[in-house]
C-alpha cells in the first residue's frame, strides 16, 4: 500500500480534525445505560422549532428533486429579516461550510490569516488546510477583570500583515463565551484596512442580551471588508439540517458564491431554517431558558468555589482548578457528557452546553460528586 499520507497536500498532513461531542447513544452503548445527558455540543435543549419540523416533512415527498441551489426563498426572507439585498445572503451547509469557503476564496501558501487563542476550533482547520499561515493573537489575561480569556482585538489588531487577508472574530465566542463591547468592536473594524476580511462569527448572536447586538446593517454599510455568518444551529436548533449563512458586501457573496457547491444546501434543510426564522416565540423562549439556565451555573459555581469564564452564550467554561480530562471521564461514568477544552490550550476548563433546568441539575448534582 501506498503511502498516501506523504501525498497529501502539506496543509492536510498536519491537520488533527475536529473533535465533536461525544453521541448520546456512543456512551449509553458503553456504559449499558438509557438515561445519559449531552451537554458538549451547544445544541438547544428545547429541540427545533414544531414549524420547522412541519416544514421539514412536507418536502419529504420531493427529495428526488435536487434543491434550490440559490436557496431563493430562504435567502429572500433572510434579506429581509436582516434589511438588506438579497445578494448579500450566502448560504452555507452550517456556517461551519461559509468558513471553508472564505478560506478556499481568499487564503493561499503566500498569504495569511489572523484569529486568537482560545477561538473556534474551525479557524485553524480552515486555515491550515489551504496552507496559509495562522498567525495567532494572544487572548486577554486570566486574570483580567472583565474578559478573562476573551479576544484582544488590540493583539488581533497588531498580528495583522501584508501577507493577512482574512481576520476571523467570534461574538461571542467558543468555548470561552465572552464578547466585545460595541465601541470596542467598532474601532477595531474602522482600524483595519478595508482589504483584509473581517470575518464575524455570531453563531450565538441571539443568546446576547439586546445592548450587546452589534446591529448587522450599521456594519455592514460601514465596512465593506465584514462578513458576519449566523447559523440555524444555535438558537433556532437546526444542527442535525446543517444550515447556516453570511452577510456581506454582494462582491464578496460573489466570491463565495463561486467556490461553494452547486447544491450546498440541503432541501429539507432551507424548509425548515424558512419556516423557523418566523417562529420568533420559539427564538425567545430559548433565549429565556438560556438566561435562566447560566444563572442556574453561576450560583452553583459561585457555592462549589469555582471560578467560570463569564458568558453570554448558551455554554460556560467552567476551571475546576486541575486537569479536567479526568474530571471529564468521572462525568461520562455518571451519564453527563461535558467538553473538555484541553486542545484549545484550556486544560483545566469544561465547557458545559446550558440545557433545560432538570438537566443542568444533573450535571451540577453529578461535578459535585467527582470533584
Ligand atoms: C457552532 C459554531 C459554528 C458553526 O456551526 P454550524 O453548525 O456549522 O453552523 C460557528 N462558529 C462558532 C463559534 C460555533 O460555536
Amino acid at each position: 500500500m501506498n503511502n498516501f499520507l506523504k501525498n497529501a497536500v502539506p496543509g492536510v498532513q498536519q491537520l488533527n480534525p475536529y473533535q465533536p461531542g461525544k453521541p448520546v447513544e456512543e456512551l449509553e452503548r458503553e456504559l449499558g445505560i438509557s438515561n445519559a445527558v449531552k451537554l458538549a455540543s451547544n445544541e438547544n435543549p428545547l429541540g427545533p422549532s414544531a414549524n420547522a419540523i412541519k416544514a421539514a416533512q412536507s418536502v419529504l415527498g420531493e427529495v428526488n428533486f435536487y434543491p434550490d441551489g440559490a436557496g431563493h426563498k430562504l435567502s429572500l426572507a433572510l434579506a429581509e429579516k436582516h434589511d438588506v439585498d438579497q445578494p448579500c445572503i450566502t448560504l452555507g451547509n452550517g456556517s461551519n461550510d461559509i468558513l471553508e469557503l472564505i478560506g478556499r476564496a481568499f487564503l493561499a501558501p503566500c498569504n495569511s490569516a489572523v484569529y486568537s487563542e482560545y477561538s473556534f476550533a474551525v479557524y485553524p482547520l480552515v486555515v491550515q488546510a489551504v496552507g496559509a499561515e495562522a498567525r495567532v493573537a494572544k487572548a486577554l489575561p486570566a486574570d483580567h477583570s472583565k474578559m478573562p480569556y476573551g479576544h484582544d482585538l488590540n493583539a488581533l489588531f497588531d498580528k495583522i500583515s501584508n501577507t493577512t487577508r482574512v481576520v476571523f472574530i467570534a461574538n461571542p465566542n467558543n468555548p470561552t463565551g465572552t464578547w466585545f463591547e460595541l465601541d470596542e468592536l467598532n474601532g477595531f473594524l474602522s482600524r483595519v484596512a478595508d482589504d483584509v476580511l473581517v470575518v464575524l462569527d455570531e453563531a450565538y448572536y441571539e443568546y446576547m442580551p439586546d445592548e450587546l447586538k452589534p446591529d448587522t446593517q450599521t456594519l455592514l454599510k460601514r465596512y465593506k471588508n465584514l462578513v458576519i455568518t449566523r447559523t440555524f444551529s444555535k438558537i433556532y436548533g437546526l444542527a442535525g439540517l446543517r444550515i447556516g449563512y453570511s452577510i456581506s458586501h454582494p462582491d464578496i457573496a460573489d466570491i463565495l458564491n463561486r467556490v461553494r457547491q452547486p447544491f450546498n444546501t440541503n432541501m429539507l434543510a432551507q424548509a425548515a431554517a424558512l419556516a423557523a426564522i418566523d417562529d420568533q416565540a420559539h427564538v425567545t423562549n430559548s433565549a429565556a431558558l438560556n438566561t435562566s439556565g447560566l444563572q442556574q451555573y453561576t450560583k452553583a459555581f459561585n457555592e462549589l468555589g469555582l471560578s467560570y469564564i463569564p458568558s453570554i452564550a448558551n455554554f460556560i467554561a467552567v476551571n475546576v482548578n486541575k486537569d479536567a480530562m479526568p474530571v471529564y471521564d468521572a462525568l461520562l461514568r455518571e451519564g453527563v457528557i461535558v467538553r473538555p477544552v484541553a486542545s484549545y490550550n484550556m486544560p483545566n476548563f469544561l465547557r458545559i452546553t446550558v440545557g433545560n433546568q432538570q438537566q443542568n441539575e444533573r450535571v451540577l448534582t453529578a461535578l459535585k460528586k467527582v470533584l
